[in-house]
């Protein structure tokens, strides 16, 4: 763990990683927050729009999207990624999306402000050595039954090959509990403070599973030291092609920054 470790123990400073101009890791307490799938134009600029308008600094949304099943909804592919593209233009939010597949990163990349790998993929050794070579940041999502190591050593994985713009995230594992989707690890935070001097942030969405559990449990991620949240927010969740369950429609994201923001300052934290 030669690149990402935090050199000593007294130096506490956390790398920031910027994208757009988003810093990631500084004072500023980073909402990343859209779709979990490009549907449509209006479903992702009405959504942008709104997430912008009350304090999310980044938007994400899926082009390709890694599916349990395969007959479900696997994204919109290019034309998805065209989308973005214009709603990027639009709204001027830096956008992070995900990269399934080596041989789709030079198109993603052309949109891409930050690349998502997802959970699925964290040890898709392939892709993590592609993406390292490039100079874009990287979200890196913890796989769903990964220990920390072996999470570091994903990371580590791209830094070798010299892009050390990573962002770690927590998204839940999968334990013996079935009420919830995963099970958020929240010690994972601090810990991988301790650990690495890389940004870490928590996706409650995933996490959970539920939209009802993403707000008290992104605050505790707050709580525990995030550098941001990632937070799946649909104008319709009942009609979302996925992730409907745990989308957070405009009312609830709302609710959920205005609740945010006193527990950021607590801690220390700005939120826009
Ligand atoms: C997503 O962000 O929509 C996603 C598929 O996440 P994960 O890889 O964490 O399951
Ligand atoms: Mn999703």
């Amino acid at each position: 763990m030669k690149l990402i470790a935090r050199r000593k123990e007294e130096q506490q400073e956390t790398t920031t990683v910027r994208v757009g101009d988003v810093i990631i890791g500084g004072p500023q307490l980073v909402v990343i927050a859209g779709p979990c799938a490009i549907e449509s134009y209006d479903q992702l600029l009405s959504t942008a729009l709104e997430v912008q308008r009350l304090g999310a600094t980044m938007l994400r949304g899926g082009a390709y999207k890694p599916r349990t099943s395969p007959y479900s909804f696997r994204g919109k592919g290019v034309g998805g990624l065209e989308m973005l593209a214009q709603i990027k233009a639009l709204t001027g939010l830096p956008v992070v999306t995900e990269v399934m597949d080596a041989r789709d990163i030079e198109r993603v990349g052309l949109v891409a402000d930050m690349f998502q790998i997802g959970s699925r993929n964290m040890q898709n050794y392939t892709l993590l050595t592609e993406i390292g070579k490039t100079k874009h940041p990287v979200f890196l999502k913890r796989g769903l039954a990964s220990t920390l190591e072996e999470w570091i050593y994903a990371a580590e994985y791209i830094m070798a090959e010299g892009n050390d713009q990573v962002v770690l995230c927590e998204r839940g594992i999968r334990t013996f509990e079935t009420y919830t989707r995963n099970t958020v690890d929240i010690t994972a935070i601090p810990a991988l403070k301790e650990l690495t001097h890389l940004p870490v942030f928590l996706d409650p969405s995933h996490g959970t599973g539920k939209w009802s559990l993403v707000n008290p449990v992104g605050l505790a991620g707050v709580a525990a030291g995030a550098d941001g949240l990632m937070i799946e927010v649909h104008p319709q969740p009942e009609l979302a092609l996925s992730d409907g369950d745990q989308s957070l429609n405009f009312k609830h994201f709302a609710e959920f920054m205005d609740r945010l923001r006193p527990v950021a300052k607590a801690v220390g934290r700005e939120v826009l």
